[in-house]
């Protein structure tokens, strides 16, 4: 029987500092594991350090080292997006490079890929070295993009998993351009399991998720697993067509009555046309959010550019 041959996707951004050590980390770990053939292929995200260089390096001693490297900076779930698209194993594991998911813990994901479960992912039991802040907000996002979407999207969960190649290539088979790939792991289905593990620090650097790009993620999940947002722009509108109501029907017994109470009228009106504007324009920034993702998709173009292949045919 041919040996089953396991895939690594990892990407990165300005990882000078950990590249070596990852793919020394992550050979070690793979070289272990007996019936099994490997590769690993890394992305460079339009990195404008040493990270190329050094890949490229790796790659001249390890035919089963394979490069894509990217014209630009196109994100970390473009360069996952991109990785997939190049996988020749069975089994497909997507890790970051900076080593804070253990590749210690590969052997134990196949196991359970091995008893016939197709999507592994790793579940966050602690997370060493992560600020509160980064803590609070991932906390957050679950929370809202749970509250909002129709899919459940596991808690504490990153890209951190092990796939089986048929979940990989219904993936790459889905047309949408702007893919979240956590959301849509979840979403595609099959035999999914969740596998605990100990998020370590940063092996060296800092994190390439700055809050822009983190609130880019963020929006890019919701919007692309909900269109509640989108309700709640209708349910807004009812309710300030009834409070303008209610007002209406004051204003209007007031007159009848001949109450005269309504002559120093600024304060309220003031205060009626800064918030109701202030819900228009919020609710014109969210349906622009969904028109600006809709124009991105239909312009058709590619998530990401490749500029240049290595040990890839
Ligand atoms: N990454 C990337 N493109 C980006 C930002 C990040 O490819 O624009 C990679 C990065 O090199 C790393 C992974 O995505 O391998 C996760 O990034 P990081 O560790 O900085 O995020 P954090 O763990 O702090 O959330
Ligand atoms: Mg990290």
């Amino acid at each position: 029987m041919e040996n089953k041959k396991v895939t690594l996707v990892i990407p990165m951004y300005y990882e000078e500092k950990v590249a070596e050590e990852c793919y020394k980390r992550v050979k070690e770990n793979l070289e272990k594991l007996e019936n099994y053939e490997h590769e690993i292929i890394f992305v460079n995200d339009g990195s404008k350090d040493k990270t190329l260089e050094i890949l490229e390096g790796i790659a001249q001693k390890d035919n089963n080292v394979k490069i894509i490297s990217f014209s630009r900076n196109f994100g970390h779930q473009a360069s996952v997006t991109a990785g997939l698209q190049y996988v020749t194993g069975d089994a497909i594991v997507i890790m970051d490079a900076d080593l804070q998911d253990p590749p210690e813990l590969i052997p134990d994901m196949l196991r359970l890929w091995e008893e016939g479960n197709e999507v592994i992912y790793g579940k966050r039991k602690s997370r060493e070295g992560e600020s509160v802040f980064k803590l609070f907000t991932a906390k957050m996002f679950y929370k809202t993009l749970n509250a909002l979407s129709d899919v459940e999207i596991p808690k504490d969960t990153g890209d951190f998993r092990l796939v089986d190649r048929k979940v990989v290539d219904t993936i790459n088979s889905l047309p949408e351009h702007n893919k979240f790939l956590r959301g849509l792991f979840s979403w595609v289905g099959y035999k999914q399991v969740p596998f605990e593990y100990e998020r370590k620090e940063r092996f060296a650097g800092e994190t390439k998720y700055p809050l822009k790009k983190m609130l880019k993620l963020a929006s890019d999940g919701i919007i692309s697993f909900s269109t509640k947002p989108l309700k709640l722009v209708g349910a807004l509108g009812i309710a300030s067509i009834i409070i303008s109501v209610i007002l209406l029907i004051y204003a209007l017994v007031s007159y009848i009555f001949n109450l005269n109470n309504l002559s120093a009228g600024w304060t309220s009106i003031m205060v009626a046309i800064t918030f109701f504007s202030g819900i228009q324009l919020m609710s014109i920034w969210i349906i622009a959010e969904y028109v600006g993702r809709i124009y991105d998709e239909t312009k058709q173009r590619p998530q990401y550019i490749i500029d240049k292949k290595i040990n890839i045919k």
